[in-house]
């Protein structure tokens, strides 16, 4: 068992591919905790925020953010994961009660869950003018096979990508985490082939994660017959920037008759993080503070 959330990366010594491991067993739980998701939206919504926190491995600057968003035509409807630079990412998904019977047993029907009508899309927001943003269509809703689809599509990077859940029977999880592994430009076809064949045989991500003490132990499985050196490690943590202020600013916007509508009947006022489900309540008198430091339009 692999007991923290980080991630590492890893390029081969003649630069043909560059990898990244990460387990996110811990945050996916909190993520399930906070969303109070079945178990195949957790398997859902921790591939998504696993792929995402991933791919904003990539960020370089304090406010760079990556937002992977992923819409189906499946009950659990939009799923989406915001990440920073620093490893810390959110996570939140429409439906988080739905559900469908497993495909086999141990086997999710995510792809079932999430839909296979629907994109995948990436925000990239680097504090440019306008942030970068890529869709591909799903093709199975699974989300790392959309993924792969989508490096291939939007960034012309062939890639192997793996992301699992492994739910326990309490709808805990039971461990979580995800590989990318990306072909550079000219990368030879014998190292791939030797990767891939080492990806086969470990197994599905989620239970190597299970079965290994290190992600430096999985990665030498994955690398097996490749020299290769390690260039990052960082910690990753389920983490949402939201607080009473930022949620405040929503209820400015409301008028005071919508205001007082509502505060009829408690006196309070209580609005949800879709991100992380924290509720944060405000008196009429508190609403009122927050009205007049705002610039009335
Ligand atoms: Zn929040």
């Amino acid at each position: 068992m692999i007991k923290s959330d980080y991630l590492i990366k890893a390029v081969d010594n003649d630069k043909q591919v560059r990898i990244i491991l990460a387990s996110t067993t811990g945050l996916v739980e909190e993520a399930h905790r906070r969303h109070h998701t079945s178990a195949t939206a957790s398997a859902a919504l921790g591939r998504v925020l696993t792929a995402a926190l991933m791919m904003g491995s990539d960020l370089k600057g304090e406010e760079d953010a990556l937002t992977l968003r992923v819409n189906g035509d499946g009950p659990a409807g939009s799923i989406v994961a915001t990440v920073d630079s620093t490893g810390k990412g959110r996570a939140l998904i429409s439906a988080p009660q739905a559900d469908l019977p497993p495909q086999a047993p141990g086997k999710l029907d995510v792809g079932g869950l999430v839909g296979k009508n629907g994109y995948l899309e990436i925000i990239t927001d680097l504090g440019l003018r306008q942030p970068f943003t890529g869709r591909v269509n799903l093709i199975s809703g699974e989300i790392a096979e959309d993924l792969a689809q989508y490096y291939i599509q939007s960034e012309q990077i062939p890639s192997l990508v793996s992301l699992g859940v492994l739910v326990d029977r309490d709808l805990s999880i039971k461990s979580a985490g995800g590989l990318i592994i990306q072909a550079m430009p000219g990368a030879r076809d014998d190292i791939l082939e030797t990767m891939e064949n080492n990806v086969k045989n470990m197994g599905p991500i989620s239970e190597a994660i299970h079965n290994s003490e290190s992600l430096e132990e999985l990665l030498d499985r994955v690398m097996n017959g490749v020299p290769y050196h390690q260039v990052e490690e960082r910690e990753l943590a389920f983490n949402c920037k939201c607080s009473s202020e930022r949620l405040g600013v929503i209820l400015s916007g409301l008028s005071d008759e919508e205001i007082a509508d509502i505060c009829e009947e408690t006196g309070r006022l209580e609005v949800t993080c879709n991100f992380c489900n924290q509720a944060y309540t405000f008196s009429r008198d508190e609403i009122e503070v927050i009205k007049n430091k705002k610039p009335r339009i």
